[in-house]
């Protein structure tokens, strides 16, 4: 067992933290504040393989490991955790999904364009009245000749208005409960599909969320992805890998944020010295700095474990990883704005969008509690 990065780690970790410090950083406060999806820094992501991470070379990927993966989703949560979701979203969901499940002509028709980012990749779930409970959905694909016409909508759907290319999870069975459900690729401009509502959020204000509508949207027939019926459980697969990709987001906000912590208690003084002279202080750092190492390690051994045994499920390291790296990000944003005292609550800092930013890790890809409940369905096998 080796701790330590290879030189291509460290070398992949140093450019992207230097495209996130030089094409990020500098719009962070704008892209929020606006709600601005970045459309113009997708071409700049795929120039650097962010758009395909792990798709194989011959999918016009960069066909990276799980590992690296992590690294560069990090990378980008530690200064901007909007744009950390969109890739998240589009190479842990979408892009996943079609790898995962899709065939050949399938990868090289929709896949291929989402790895070289000259499209972008959205994957819809979640309904207006089933997140946690997915398999409740009611959106609905019937065969009809050789189209399967979907009828329904999706909810809170990351990239509903911006994506070219969508995965959606429909019933085509509904006496056959979470094996009736199957997943379509469905592309923009298809006559039925249409963005609906777009969310104003909280948080991840530059990721682009909305609902998805279906009213009588015909997909041919060779746009069902996986097997028939197989959509939920495959869906349950393309988590167990999504998961990671959350628990890496929470680790590197919370590194993002835990910096700003460190930097402001060394520059700001009070009675007569920096705050960070102050133990009350340093507890804090120090407890910060070490649970960010513990859940890196969680992240990178569910990471290592995909690596090592693509065909072996990793449910219960991925769940662990993506609950407890989510809750330390969250304790960490909020001592991030404890330690800046009244600048933690104004935008001139970036602790106040950190702390609006957190919450979603421990709701996106199933909450606190569905991990939780995740993980002991594993213990009490
Ligand atoms: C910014 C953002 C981006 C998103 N992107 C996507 C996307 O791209 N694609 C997609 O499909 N979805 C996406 N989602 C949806 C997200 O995955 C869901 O919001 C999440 O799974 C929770 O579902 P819900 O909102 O319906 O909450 P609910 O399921 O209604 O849960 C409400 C509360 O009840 C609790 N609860 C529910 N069931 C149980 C139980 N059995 N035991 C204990 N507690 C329970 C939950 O933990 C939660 O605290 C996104 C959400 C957001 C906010």
């Amino acid at each position: 067992m080796d701790f330590r990065p290879t030189e291509e780690q460290a070398l992949l970790r140093r450019s992207v933290r230097e495209f996130a410090e030089t094409e990020i950083r500098p719009h962070v406060r704008e892209w929020d504040e606006t709600q601005h999806f970045p459309l113009e820094l997708v071409p700049k992501l795929g120039a650097l393989g962010l758009m395909g991470i792990q798709v194989p070379e011959q999918y016009g990927g960069a066909a990276m490991s799980a590992v690296d993966y992590c690294i560069c989703i990090e990378e980008i949560a530690r200064v901007d955790p909007a744009v950390a979701l969109s890739v998240a979203a589009h190479n842990g969901l979408c892009s996943s999904h079609i790898l995962m499940f899709g065939s050949d002509e399938q990868k090289r028709k929709f896949l291929t364009p989402l790895a070289r980012g000259e499209k972008i990749g959205a994957w819809g779930l979640t309904e207006s009245t089933s997140g946690s409970d997915a398999a409740g959905m009611r959106t609905t694909a019937v065969k009809a000749g050789d189209c399967w016409t979907i009828n329904g909508s999706k909810t809170f759907t990351t990239h509903g208005r911006v994506g070219d290319i969508m995965v959606t999870m429909a019933v085509t069975d509904r006496t056959a409960g979470p094996k009736g459900i199957s997943a379509f690729i469905v592309e923009k401009g298809t006559p039925g599909v249409a963005p609906g509502k777009k969310e104003d959020k909280l948080g991840m204000r530059a990721s682009d969320t909305s609902e998805v509508l279906f009213e009588n949207c015909r997909v041919p027939s060779d746009q069902l992805l996986g097997e028939l019926g197989q959509g939920f459980v495959n869906t349950m697969q393309v988590l167990d890998a999504g998961r990671i990709g959350i628990a890496a987001l929470s680790v590197g906000l919370a590194q993002g944020a835990y910096e700003a912590a460190l930097r402001y208690a060394q520059e700001r003084k009070a009675f007569g010295r920096p705050i960070s002279g102050f133990q009350a202080i340093q507890w804090k750092l120090a407890d910060h700095a070490t649970r960010i190492e513990a859940a890196r390690l969680l992240t990178y051994r569910a990471a290592y474990l995909k690596d090592k045994h693509p065909k072996t499920r990793t449910t219960l390291e991925s769940s662990m990883a993506k609950l407890y790296a989510s809750e330390i990000a969250v304790r960490a944003a909020e001592d991030c704005v404890q330690i800046h005292g009244g600048y933690g609550f104004v935008k001139d800092y970036p602790a106040e969008k950190f702390f609006r930013d957190v919450k979603l890790t421990t709701i996106g890809e199933g909450t606190s509690e569905i991990q939780r409940l995740v993980i002991a369905r594993e213990l009490l096998r």
